[in-house]
């Protein structure tokens, strides 16, 4: 059962659990999306992509908002963003010598997140990188299915990385994708995450508008999604009671 959240259903699991689960998804094939209240917010108006979101094998909640979201609706969700389960996903595959495919971000930056993974996991093995400013998908491709993942990054933004990945999903031999935005930035270090406290309280989208104030317009979305649930939440109220 998924908590659904503007339409868009998200599994409720523990870091641990997610874990697990991407480790079986990762032998059949199939792939996890990360929503964050944005992401929501666009797929009211694009019916493929919500399609996309929900069709996902895993959908996780990436950021406090869709916490708050959940909770003004009535239901209970785990914070497990998108960067982190990555990162859990890796330490695991890392004991197995896994292979890890990079794709997104500006040119180099790919390369610059694979030597730093290779020291943080050591074991693991990057299987290949390619930016993600590129007009045809059939080369990329084929590097891909010639290195073999276990896991494939991809970081275009959304929903371009989601649409990416669900139209090319089948031309691929079975592994786990994950769209992850701007996570290879930061696997590289051209972006610093919040301080772990910052974190803790909800409070890393405060630290991301701090440091990159041209994201303001992006985040005055924030807002808007909450309005929408509570004017949802007041919606169910009145059905409940018979208005
Ligand atoms: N990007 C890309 N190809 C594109 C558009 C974007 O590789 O055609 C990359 C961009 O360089 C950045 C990431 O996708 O590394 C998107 O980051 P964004 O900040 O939008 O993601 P968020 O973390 O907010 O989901």
């Amino acid at each position: 059962m998924r908590v659904s959240v503007l339409g868009v259903g998200f599994d409720n699991l523990t870091m641990d659990q997610a874990v697990d689960r991407a480790h079986g998804i990762m032998k059949k094939g199939g792939y996890i999306v990360t929503p964050n209240p944005e992401i929501v917010l666009m797929s009211r108006k694009d019916k493929d992509f919500k399609d996309i979101l929900n069709g996902a094998d895993m959908v996780i909640p990436d950021g406090i908002g869709i916490i708050y979201g959940a909770k003004i609706l009535g239901s209970s969700l785990n914070r497990v963003t998108g960067i982190d389960l990555a990162c859990e996903i890796m330490k695991r595959l890392a004991e197995k010598n896994g292979r890890v495919y990079l794709l997104g971000a500006k040119p180099k930056v790919a390369e610059a997140a694979a030597e730093n993974l290779k020291n943080t996991f050591s074991g693991i093995v990057i299987a290949g990188t390619s930016d993600g400013y590129f007009e045809d998908s059939e080369p990329i491709l084929k590097k891909i299915r010639d290195s073999r993942p276990d896991l494939l990054i991809v970081c275009l933004g959304a929903p371009k990385q989601e649409k990416w990945i669900h139209s090319n999903r089948d031309k691929l031999p079975p592994c786990l994708m994950m769209g992850l935005g701007g996570a290879l930035d930061i696997y590289a270090g051209n972006l610093k995450r919040a301080p772990e406290r910052w974190r803790k309280h909800g409070f890393e989208w405060l630290y991301r508008l701090i440091t990159q104030p041209s994201r303001i317009w992006r985040m005055l979305r924030l807002p808007v999604f909450l309005l929408l649930v509570i004017l949802e939440r007041l919606k169910e109220a009145k059905k409940t009671v018979g208005v």
